[in-house]
């Protein structure tokens, strides 16, 4: 939290303007109760299942982000569990969670996700095509999307990523965005992250792989 504060001093903003979302996932208990015991309510998760498996019971005024790919048969418990879906990136997707949210009423807060690298290993679409996407989702099936996530590629500096989504979300009228991890949320910051999902830095290395 300190580091997220003085970050956003030397950009000219506010600490209270990023939102840390601790990402929990693969962390056991005894790593997430002290996190919990300082006042961190915001968690990041990346599989539903797991999601549930470690929240289920425990969520009362916590807010759970899903950070990870969703797939079209996990929507209805995504939208039933969590309190913000971060990786919308396609027509079925936006379909079934329309639906879910329709049928639950429930209507989690939604993040488009971007592949700002163009990674084919990566969920989000391409940046050449986020408009009409986040135009669909509005017209098509009545989101209205909030921000836009990504995750730039390891291998790349992150800041023209950052300054990439920052633009589609302009022109978008999207005015939250979610970037930056462990070992690139200050740039994050920098570039106007309004999140910034953090696992290792807060919690420890994982102990096996997501
Ligand atoms: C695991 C994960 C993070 C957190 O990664 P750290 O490097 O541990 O901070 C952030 N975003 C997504 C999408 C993740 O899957």
């Amino acid at each position: 939290m300190a580091r997220i504060a003085r970050a956003a001093q030397a950009a000219g903003r506010a600490a209270g303007d990023v939102t840390l979302v601790a990402v929990s996932k693969t962390q056991p208990w005894d790593a997430i109760a002290p996190v919990l015991a300082a006042g961190q309510k915001v968690f990041g998760e990346n599989r539903v299942q797991e999601a549930q498996a470690r929240w289920t019971g425990k969520a009362e005024g916590l807010t759970l982000h899903l950070i990870g790919p969703l797939q079209t048969n996990k929507a209805a418990d995504a939208v039933a569990f969590f309190d913000v879906i971060e990786t919308l990136d396609r027509e079925k997707l936006a379909r079934v969670l329309a639906e879910e949210v329709q049928r639950q009423g429930r209507r989690p807060r939604l993040y488009v996700q971007v592949n700002t690298g163009e990674e084919p290993q990566k969920a989000g679409v391409i940046p050449a095509e986020a408009d009409a996407f986040i135009a669909m989702a509005r017209k098509t099936y009545g989101l209205e999307p909030e921000g836009l996530m990504c995750i730039p590629p390891a291998e790349e500096p992150p800041g023209p990523h950052f300054a990439l989504l920052a633009k589609i979300a302009a022109r978008n009228g999207l005015s939250k965005l979610s970037m930056g991890m462990s070992g690139d949320f200050e740039t994050a910051i920098a570039f106007g992250a309004t999140s910034v999902r953090v696992g290792s830095a807060v919690f420890g290395a994982r102990s096996y792989p997501a």
